[in-house]
């Protein structure tokens, strides 16, 4: 008899633990920005690699990222209706993915995304659409960094020498390499946390050009998750180029696979 009670508890605390539920995720990808940089008439998250436009690579990554279970989509509003008419041609789906009107600096789109979540996201990973080499291993590390410590980013190490240049282009000092690592994305947080400090931020004109950024400012730790370069954002043509070959690569080895 207190054998069987003792196997039966050490089942039901198995199965306990098997299903605690991770918390919800949302990914929030940034696609409002104009892309002046790039010099097209359309905005690059709209332009093709191998067919298929750097928005959808994207959003690709994190359909196909298990910790993800919704996605919201934050464009320019007069770029709406196109992005719910690729969703639609390119088939997304298998999870909610909501599209809602971005604002003048990827701060404040960041802001209107992480807002537009469901209420039962607990945890965001806020993505540029335009690093669309980003992969679903790296989404889930980051997330999975998040959870442990409420605020996580990708990142990869800088190849180059760092100068700091004054006005006139003078060098003024050589930065440690070891300690330099380029900031990308994902950058995920604890959902609440990320709200206050933005909110906070935003009372005090805190301008950032990362989602780290609002965290450094409020003196808020950011762990790092070494995604590799590969996770570079598309900003000139010349980026158009490299990524395309990343992309036709990755696909050839994945033909190869199967
Ligand atoms: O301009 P930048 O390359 O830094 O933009 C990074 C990402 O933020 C891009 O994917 C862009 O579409 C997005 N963005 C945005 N809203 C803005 C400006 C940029 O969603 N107002």
């Amino acid at each position: 008899m207190k054998r069987r009670r003792r196997i039966a508890g050490f089942v039901s605390g198995v199965l306990r633990v098997a299903l605690r539920r991770r918390p919800k995720t949302a990914g929030v990808i940034l696609a409002a920005g104009s892309g002046t940089r790039m010099g097209t008439d359309v905005p690059k998250q709209f332009l093709p690699l191998l067919g298929t436009p750097i928005l959808i690579w994207s959003a690709r990554a994190f359909l196909a990222c298990p910790e993800i279970d919704e996605i919201v989509i934050v464009t320019r509003k007069s770029d709406l209706p196109a992005v719910r008419e690729l969703i639609e041609r390119f088939a997304l789906s298998g999870k909610p993915i909501k599209t809602v009107a971005g604002g003048e600096t990827r701060q404040k789109s960041a802001f209107l995304g992480v807002e537009a979540t469901s209420r039962a996201c607990r945890f965001v990973a806020i993505h540029d659409a335009a690093r669309c080499l980003v992969t679903q291993e790296t989404i889930s590390a980051v997330v999975k960094e998040a959870y442990r410590r409420r605020a996580a980013t990708a990142v990869y190490p800088i190849p180059d020498t760092v100068k700091r240049v004054d006005a006139k282009g003078r060098i003024k000092e050589t930065l440690d390499r070891t300690e330099l690592v380029a900031a990308a994305t994902p950058q995920a947080f604890d959902k609440d946390f990320y709200i206050a400090v933005a909110a906070y931020a935003e009372k005090k004109g805190t301008v950032v050009t990362d989602d780290n950024g609002l965290f450094e400012a409020v003196g808020q730790t950011v762990y790092t998750v070494n995604c590799g370069s590969d996770n570079f954002k598309v900003t000139t043509p010349e980026d158009l180029v490299r990524a395309e070959a990343a992309l036709r690569k990755r696909e050839a080895e994945k033909e190869k696979e199967r």
